[in-house]
């Protein structure tokens, strides 16, 4: 392929799709880029990386395998998440667009902003995610959710190719008809319910469908980014009296297990709570939500 004025976006849109999903995508979807710019605040659209962006790639890859739902927390947080999959996916697909097609592509950094602190990302993959059609915001702190396959990993491609973008799912899978029985009944969902620091709550109005989504975002953070954690440490450990406070300090069991995850790259630094997807009936019972029923479905 020699220049742009060749490609037929459709046809380029199909060879991007089959590629991400030959890496191990589940779902592949272009978002209205200036839907994303108009609802992105300033320093965080996608022009903002990239000036001459012309479209925004999402895709999805599945949550956890089926057994990992039963094993306890502390297990679950070094294997339970499965997001390097996603981004190793979006980080080929950036490269196979350049060598097809001949035109600038970038994997979008899912990185925080340096200028923003570490709760801000650069983007947002969600949002991207969102309007590309592979998920819906759930009650359960807006994580996406998606009617067939349930919980995702979610990574992005920035590129000067334009393609035919798609619509943001028509149907939100969250409420499940169950979780509105559970709220009808008791005034919270299972992620409300379970969420072992409380920081969700929520309103589901008549229609069974959610009304209100309130998600106490530095509460799921102390929980699950254990990154947040470190500097307190070591600060507790410069302000220490003596020698034994700062030896307690530094080799308190708990804080010992931080120095452990940071020695070998742990994913349990980070979101390794994942206690309200553990009861959501859509993230572990959507009918393609883990490999066995994906198999089952052929697929
Ligand atoms: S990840 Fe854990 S702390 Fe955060 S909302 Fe879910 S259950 Fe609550
Ligand atoms: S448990 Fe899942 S489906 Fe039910 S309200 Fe929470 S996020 Fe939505």
């Amino acid at each position: 392929m020699s220049g742009t004025t060749e490609i037929d976006p459709a046809a380029a849109k199909a060879e991007i799709i089959a590629y991400a999903k030959k890496r191990g995508a589940l779902v592949v979807g272009v978002a209205d880029l200036a839907a994303i710019e108009r609802i992105a605040p300033p320093g965080h659209r996608p022009s903002d990386i990239m000036p001459r962006v012309k479209s925004v790639i999402a895709l999805g890859v599945g949550g956890q395998t089926q057994g990992a739902w039963s094993v306890p927390a502390k297990a679950m947080a070094y294997f339970g998440s499965t997001e390097t999959r996603a981004y190793s996916c979006a980080y080929g697909l950036s490269f196979f667009i350049e060598n097809r097609f001949q035109t600038p592509s970038i994997y979008c950094p899912p990185d925080m902003d340096n200028e923003a602190g570490p709760r801000v990302p650069m983007q947002s993959l969600k949002l991207h995610a969102e309007l590309a059609g592979i998920g819906a915001r759930s009650l359960a702190g807006d994580i996406l959710l998606h009617p067939e396959f349930g919980y995702m990993y979610f990574a992005s491609v920035f590129t000067e190719l334009e393609l035919p973008a798609d619509a943001p799912l028509a149907e939100n899978p969250c409420p499940a008809p169950s979780c509105v029985d559970m709220y009808r009944k008791v005034g919270q969902t299972p992620c409300m319910k379970f969420c072992p620091v409380q920081c969700l709550s929520g309103r589901i109005d008549d229609a069974g469908r959610q009304a209100e989504m309130h998600y106490d975002m530095a509460a799921c953070a102390e929980m699950t980014q254990q990154y947040e954690a470190v500097p307190a440490v070591i600060a507790a450990a410069l302000a220490a009296e003596d020698a034994a406070a700062r030896t307690d300090a530094l080799f308190d069991p708990d804080n010992k297990m931080l120095w452990y995850k940071m020695s070998v790259g742990s994913g349990g630094l980070l979101a390794q709570c994942f206690e309200c997807m553990r009861v959501c009936p859509i993230a572990t019972r959507a009918p393609q939500a883990d490999p066995i029923r994906r198999s089952k479905l052929g697929s």
